[in-house]
């Protein structure tokens, strides 16, 4: 299997896909947001990396894409890569080190997007999280499959935040995009309601690959 660089705006169902990579192909998982937060505060590194965070202060692409390199190093077998490359530069930083992958990015209207954003809802008591406007809608509305609890909405987003957190997302991954397209890697995908179609395309086209 080769590696993937996956990208997906926000409720494009990145992470499900990860977590689907994971268990069914025996990919492992490398996202930077867990890379820092992974880091020992007792080494050098792991400090500067959180005090940055806790600042509000961007990871440089040199450290970020040396974190990336040395957790590749440790791992066997396709990896997935999540949330890297974000940036031209990186991309550029990481063709220096890693091969063989297909760049895959699943594509959400913003209006659906903004609907399974705004359909979230979890358990009080266990944090389960359902969407009512997907397959992980509960079996009853509602209440939770698990411990029969009624269910909250999420406030973490609204229709605003949402709209832009959407777009900047776009925009910042444009010309990383338009870098793998020119090197023809990139395959644009749907993301569908229900995962196991969206998971049916990225199998395709990693078996298109063998
Ligand atoms: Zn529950």
């Amino acid at each position: 299997m080769k590696n993937i660089i996956l990208y997906g705006a926000p409720a494009a169902g990145k992470g499900t896909m990860c977590e689907i990579l994971v268990e069914r192909l025996g990919y492992k998982h490398i996202s930077t947001g867990e890379l820092f937060r992974s880091l020992d505060d007792s080494t050098e590194l792991g400090r500067f990396i959180h005090e940055r965070i806790a600042k509000g202060i961007l990871i440089d692409d040199e450290t970020t894409a040396t974190l990336v390199k040395n957790r590749l190093a440790e791992l066997e077998g396709p990896v997935v890569l999540d949330g890297f490359p974000r940036t031209l530069n990186q991309a550029k930083i990481l063709d220096g080190f890693f091969s063989d992958y297909v760049v895959i990015n699943i594509e959400v209207s913003e209006e659906v997007a903004l609907k399974r954003t705004l359909g979230r809802v979890n358990c009080p008591k266990c944090g389960r999280i359902y969407n009512i406007y997907t397959d992980m809608k509960p079996k009853q509305d509602n209440i939770c499959d698990d411990c029969g609890c009624e269910l909250k909405g999420r406030s973490d987003d609204n229709e605003e935040s949402f709209k832009v957190r959407f777009n900047t997302y776009l925009a910042n991954v444009e010309s990383v995009l338009n870098y793998y397209k020119g090197k023809n890697s990139l395959y644009i995908i749907q993301s569908y309601e229900s995962k196991e179609e969206t998971y049916a395309d990225i199998k395709k086209i990693l078996d298109s690959q063998e």
